[in-house]
């Protein structure tokens, strides 16, 4: 026997309308209560009738009947109203009470007189009632409309449980839902690599995500002190802040820079109730752009500031000291002869001198000053802490005596040098540019003199500049105007006195600007390649000249012609020197060939090939201004030069011990290597007897004689006395060579 219960009925089906099956699977239970056995019988052969499958289930004694009921399911009791042991409405009441009974139709049974007990019955909670002698007809209608009535308020209750049910259910099942996004949300939020927090109206902070724990160790609050006022703003205003940039210290001590956003949290209706904090960690990409400012911003070879950051230094100095009426000084330098190094030693060891340079340049300077490399071998110091003229002089100075120092790099020994040009702010200029541009030329103005050192900006230097752009205008023009003249400067035997040879110095007559030193125009030859074809002249005229004195002299001189260092590469110096020596008829012993040490050692094979071909025929190849540190002894040997020219510094500081013992140490490694060994520029009859008491073979100098025009060298020979060594005066400058000492266009 199956007991219907709202719970069952759920377990089996959803389904409302399942109805129709329960009713043709299971017959409606019956329960007839009477204490006649007749009247049992008949009630039972009427109930069988009500409906297919009907079950009967049939009582004599009322007590037996609940005690079924409280264990079985009935679908309609019929009860007779006297019975000995308990009446109708009695039994009724205790139908009432069993739990799985409370809505059981039941009918009472009474005779037609007993109105009392009728009314009793259905006080006691009977459904209806049947008058006895039973009507065969009504009691069927309606026991069978009691029984369906039953099913109905039954199903309709199972429904409604289950209705119920299924929302409890689905209420669940949305709490579970929202429990299992909440819990992956608080997930998604604690491994979000930002960090999260909420803080609610009174500034108390309800909530804090994991990442922000990891950074800031679990510290509620956050440690901006902007942070609460930020917070009282959101709040007022119920807006969110755009963003902001934070800096943190972490766990770990290090800063850590966030982008931050507040915006509002918001009930339901609206109401901000608090303010949501998220900071997005920008460390890395703040150090990214960093990097990037800073690589845009410094030089990545020597890591000092760059031209970009130079300029904008300058820019803001120039407004400070512009309000603050103040001086400051800013120094151009250029290494003097950077490019032989580099091309001669390699760029790797060019580089590694740069460094090296920058290095002492930064320990150099004071404090706010700053250097910065522009590109190449040029460097500018910007030296704030100048406030006079004389602060700027010493310190150029003392950066040329740091520069002097040898360096050593890779355990090779280098000497460079660097020339510097002085501005000062504002003197020299108010603008940027303006400064940087006097510097640069006042920088150019000391190259142009050959040696290391630093000059002052000066007006005329402004001046002299735009003349010198004007005569290398019509440089071209010189070629082929025949304004190229050759000078020569005799070279004096310091044993036996005797004029050995001489140095052919290019000059240009020009028409414009008188005689022009090769200081004036050589750079800008070099820059418009005009110099290739120069060479090919100053040759051809130094072998013209040298085979008219081999003619006509009794002791033909040796006549020596520099070449420049620049020259491309497919042209060969043997074939250009053999062709004029072909052309004029010059013996080659009588040509020598001048290159300097820079320029020898970054010589192809073909061009060494080259020089030892003319050195077997006679010619004789010098090494020009030796002595500033770049030449290797083995590189020396393997060339096979004849002669070291001893650059003329060396000559011109010999009060200086150092200078003294470089032209002893040359003088030793000619001798070592059978080299003659030459001293450039002596000017004074001291510095002569010094170079020659040192060692030196030879001697070339102002002291010995000035640069000649052909005419007055032919002259200067034929007018030396017959003892040579005899002669003690210096000589007179011709007058055709005095000029001023720096000449128009000197710059280059
Ligand atoms: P350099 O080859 O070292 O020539 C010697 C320079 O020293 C010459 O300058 C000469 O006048 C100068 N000098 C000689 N004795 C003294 C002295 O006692 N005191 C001083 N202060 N100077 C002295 P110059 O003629 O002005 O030539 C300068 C440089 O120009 C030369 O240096 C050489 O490198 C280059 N040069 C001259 N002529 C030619 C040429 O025809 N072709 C090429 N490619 N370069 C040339
Ligand atoms: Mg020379
Ligand atoms: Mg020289």
């Amino acid at each position: 026997m199956t007991v219907y219960s709202p719970a069952t009925i759920h377990t089996r089906t959803n389904n409302p309308y399942a109805f129709g099956e329960l009713e043709h699977q299971d017959g409606a239970h019956i329960v007839i209560v009477d204490d006649s056995a007749a009247n049992l019988r008949i009630y039972a052969k009427i109930a069988a009738g009500l409906e297919p499958n009907v079950r009967v289930h049939s009582f004599n004694d009322p007590r037996k009947a609940l005690e079924w009921l409280t264990e079985n399911h009935a679908d309609l009791v019929i009860s007779d109203y006297k019975m000995p042991t308990m009446h109708g409405a009695e039994f009724t009441r205790h139908v009432r009470q069993v739990p799985t009974c409370p809505d059981v139709p039941v009918v009472v049974v009474t005779a037609y007189a007993d109105h009392d007990f009728r009314i009793e019955a259905l006080e006691s909670g009977a459904s209806d009632f049947l008058l006895s002698p039973v009507d065969y007809l009504e009691f069927q209608t309606r026991a069978r409309n009691l029984v369906r009535l039953g099913r109905h308020q039954r199903l309709m209750r199972a429904h409604a449980f289950s209705l119920e049910h299924e929302l409890k259910e689905s209420e669940k099942s949305r709490d579970e839902l929202l429990r299992h996004s909440r819990e992956r949300l608080a997930q998604v939020i604690d491994t979000v690599p930002a960090m999260i927090s909420a803080t609610d109206a009174e500034g108390n902070c309800i909530f804090v995500n994991a990442y922000q724990g990891s950074v800031l160790g679990g510290a509620l609050r956050r440690p901006a002190d902007s942070s609460p006022e930020l917070d009282r703003q959101v709040l007022a205003s119920g807006k969110a802040l755009e963003g902001f940039e934070e800096t943190f210290i972490d766990n770990a001590g290090g800063a850590r820079t966030f982008l931050t956003v507040k915006s509002p949290l918001r009930e339901a209706d609206g109401k901000t109730i608090g303010v949501l904090t998220s900071s997005l960690d920008i460390t890395e990409r703040k150090r990214a752009e960093a990097q990037l400012v800073y690589l845009a911003q410094h030089d990545h070879l020597t890591t000092l500031p760059n031209r970009a950051h130079l300029y904008d230094r300058l820019r803001r100095e120039l407004e400070s000291h512009r309000i603050s009426g103040r001086v400051f000084a800013l120094h151009f330098l250029d290494l003097d002869r950077f490019k032989y190094i580099n091309d001669g030693l390699g760029h790797p060891f060019g580089n590694r001198l740069l460094q090296a340079v920058a290095q002492r340049l930064q320990h150099a300077i004071g404090e706010g000053d700053m250097v910065a490399r522009l590109g190449g071998d040029e460097f500018a110091i910007i030296q704030v802490t100048a406030t006079s003229p004389s602060d700027a002089a010493q310190f150029a100075s003392r950066i040329n005596q740091l520069l002097l120092d040898p360096f050593v790099i890779d355990g090779r020994k280098v000497v460079t040098s660097a020339s510097i040009g002085v501005t000062l702010y504002p003197r020299d200029g108010e603008s940027v540019e303006e400064l940087l541009q006097n510097a640069d030329l006042a920088m150019y103005r000391v190259k142009a003199s050959r040696r290391g050192g630093f000059t002052f900006f000066a007006r005329e230097m402004l001046q002299q500049a735009h003349e010198a752009i004007r005569l290398q205008s019509s440089l071209p023009h010189a070629l082929e105007a025949g304004e190229f003249v050759l000078h020569y400067q005799p070279q004096i035997d310091l044993r036996s006195g005797k004029v050995m040879g001489a140095e052919a110095l290019i000059r240009w007559q020009s028409q414009h600007d008188g005689l022009v030193q090769p200081a004036g125009f050589l750079r800008a030859a070099e820059e418009t390649g005009l110099i290739q074809e120069i060479d090919q002249w100053v040759l051809h005229e130094a072998c013209r000249q040298a085979k008219v004195w081999f003619k006509t002299l009794v002791n033909p001189v040796r006549v020596s012609v520099n070449l420049s260092p620049l020259r491309s590469s497919t042209s060969s110096i043997f074939d250009m020197v053999m062709r004029q020596l072909d052309a004029t008829g010059l013996p080659p012993t009588l040509l020598g060939i001048e290159l300097t040490e820079e320029v020898l050692l970054q010589r192809t094979h073909s061009a060494v090939r080259d020089l030892e071909n003319l050195q077997q025929r006679g010619v004789q190849i010098s090494v020009d201004d030796f002595g500033t540190g770049y030449s290797s002894l083995a590189r020396l040997t393997s060339l096979h030069v004849d002669q070291l020219k001893i650059e003329r510094t060396f000559v011109a500081g010999l009060e200086d011990p150092n200078n003294v013992a470089i032209i002893r140490a040359v003088v030793g490694l000619g001798r070592a290597l059978n080299i003659e060994v030459l001293a450039e520029g002596a000017e004074t009859g001291y510095q002569v007897d010094q170079v020659r008491l040192a060692g030196c073979d030879a001697v070339q100098g102002y002291y010995t004689g000035y640069p000649m025009d052909a005419g007055q060298f032919e002259a200067f020979l034929r007018a030396r006395p017959a003892d040579q060594r005899a002669q003690q005066q210096p000589h007179r400058m011709p007058a055709a060579q005095r000029q001023p000492a720096l000449a128009v266009g000197q710059r280059w």
